[in-house]
């Protein structure tokens, strides 16, 4: 890293003595920079205080503080005199290929990604409200009973009679017609925003303001779809067998309420693995500060400032914070000894790390992650590790045999696990960009043909209905889904490069990573600390000789 700051360094210099245009520019620039930084870095750790205090009392003042703040923070990057000034700093081309062009550019779709009228805001949050608000509050129904969303998965789970299950399904999908009028309305209101900044719809916005692109996406979602074709047909093939075998129907009757989630996005229980024996009596923070430690990136600092278990009024989930990107880096986890919790806690941790290891040379606006996925990347390479079985035996001393018993399971579940993500994770993304290309088309009949093309669902004969509105991503988190599954790939990247390139190992089948200080050192030096000073497909490029690409994910879960 040090080596990188030189050269930039000498770049930025070279561009100031010998760039043959006028060096007030790129004075006014890192003036700007210098003054928003002063009021920006103050602001923001009291934002992240606030939300910290908030999740972990659970008092109304504290969301209160929090959603202030937020307002203020949110008020500098609305201005659009400022917004002005940075468009033409950015015009003026002055300072490419400079660390500061990097600045202007992340600080450019900041900025960009708040002009919105303060009119037209308000009535795009009033109706997300409105519609999150139906989401949280409807009840489906079966034969005019009124069922919580926890029933109707447990029937889903459980229930071997189809026309209950029918019914269950039916109910989860009720939502969808009360809320998809609306969430039109919603997409309608998000692409106009995005017309007036020039964009074709709010899709595309959103993914230039995330720095990706449609044709990037299509090329990696593509590349996966061809490669999972054969081996998830393969794979639920057999799933299906055994679906249909435990309702006593032909595999040919099989249809969407037959898997054990509303979508088909989670791995149906039908093999049995159980690995909660081997964490019962563990003690998970432990297990985790010594697995850190093993690979050279302490977590106690991180640790010791964190809240990990569960209370009274506290956020029942888990998160990573960076409170002021100085090094105090906070994890909310409500930690119990099972499985779920091992994998989440390595999760978080994982964000920890690389929010730790940040630089503190690169400037402030760029200690960051290069890309929200690129953070969850290095969250799901750890939290991967908890059902990992070489992992298991070496942390939790288990006997080859028991070793054995979980690798038995483990990887058959895993492949199953990721594919059905990813087949999903394609419904998701290909429909979410066509709903914002053509929000009047038949969306009901779209969602269906990609269901059947991506999952190898059955659509239910005759079925017309907005089932595609159920899923409350469209409203909540727009054009951000894909990122999940850009994650899962960039895990198994950097999983492939470690065994085959770091450790030099020909298979990654006894990798446990575990006292590998090797792979701490090399995930510090090309992802941690570099931070966002390059787009993420730079980083991931320098970081393992290739920009993402899908096949590293399909030769780690199908064999
Ligand atoms: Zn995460």
């Amino acid at each position: 890293m040090k080596t990188l700051l030189i050269l930039i360094i000498t770049l930025t210099t070279g561009i100031l003595l010998f760039g043959c245009a006028p060096r007030t520019k790129q004075n006014d620039f890192e003036g700007f920079i210098t003054s928003h930084v002063e009021k920006i870095k103050p602001l923001a750790k009291e934002q992240s205080l606030a939300w910290w205090d908030a999740a972990t009392t659970g008092k109304s003042e504290d969301y209160e503080r929090a959603s202030k703040t937020t307002l203020r923070i949110r008020q500098i990057y609305s201005n659009p005199e400022e917004f002005a000034l940075l468009k033409d700093f950015k015009e003026s081309g002055q300072a490419r290929d400079t660390l500061s062009a990097r600045e202007l550019d992340v600080l450019y779709r900041r900025y960009l990604g708040n002009q919105i009228e303060p009119e037209m805001l308000k009535t795009i949050v009033d109706l997300s409200t409105e519609i999150e608000e139906k989401f949280s509050t409807f009840r489906g129904n079966i034969r005019g009973e009124k069922v919580t969303d926890n029933t109707i998965k447990e029937i889903l789970k459980s229930q071997t009679d189809s026309e209950e299950r029918k019914l269950a399904w039916l109910a989860s999908k009720q939502v969808g017609a009360a809320v998809a009028e609306d969430i039109i309305r919603l997409v309608k209101l998000r692409n106009q925003v995005a017309k007036n900044l020039g964009f074709e719809n709010y899709h595309t916005m959103s993914l230039t303001i995330s720095e990706q692109d449609v044709d990037e996406l299509d090329k990696i979602f593509t590349e996966l779809y061809e490669l999972t074709n054969a081996p998830f047909a393969a794979l639920k093939a057999d799933l299906d067998k055994k679906l249909a075998a435990n309702c006593d129907i032909e595999v040919s009757q099989l249809m969407p309420w037959h898997y054990h989630d509303p979508f088909f996005q989670e791995t149906p229980m039908v093999y049995e693995l159980d690995l909660d024996v081997f964490y019962e009596d563990k003690d998970i923070k432990e297990l985790s500060a010594s697995f850190f430690a093993g690979i050279g990136l302490n977590v106690e600092s991180v640790l010791a400032k964190s809240d990990l278990y569960e209370r009274e009024g506290k956020n029942p989930h888990a998160f990573c914070t960076d409170i002021d990107r100085e090094g105090d880096v906070r994890i909310l986890c409500n930690i119990k000894s099972n499985e779920s919790w091992m994998e989440t806690t390595l999760h978080e941790l994982g964000h920890a790390v690389y929010d730790k290891f940040h630089d503190r040379d690169v400037p402030y606006l760029l200690r960051e992650p290069a890309h929200a996925f690129t953070t969850e990347a290095i969250a799901m390479f750890f939290g991967r590790l908890s059902r990992n079985p070489a992992w298991m035996q070496q942390m939790l001393d288990l006997s080859d045999e028991q070793r054995w018993e979980i690798e038995k399971v483990s990887g058959r579940y895993m492949q199953l696990k990721q594919l059905i993500f990813a087949r999903w994770a394609m419904v998701m993304y290909n429909f979410e960009k066509e709903l914002y290309a053509n929000p009047d088309q038949d969306l009901n009949s779209l969602w269906w043909k990609m269901v059947e093309e991506y999952q190898l669902v059955k659509r239910s004969e005759g079925r017309d209905a907005p089932d595609w509105a159920a899923k409350i991503h469209f409203t909540v988190a727009p054009s951000y889904y894909h990122n999940y599954m850009l994650g899962e790939l960039l895990a198994s990247q950097l999983h492939n490069h470690l065994v085959h390139k770091v450790l030099k190992l020909e298979s990654d089948k006894n990798v446990s990573y575990v006292d590998q200080k090797k792979v701490g050192d090399f995930l510090r030096q090309n992802v941690f600390e570099v931070g966002n000073v390059y787009h993420w497909n730079e980083m991931i490029e320098r970081a393992t000789g290739e920009p993402l690409i899908a096949k590293y994910f399909v030769r780690q879960f199908v064999n």
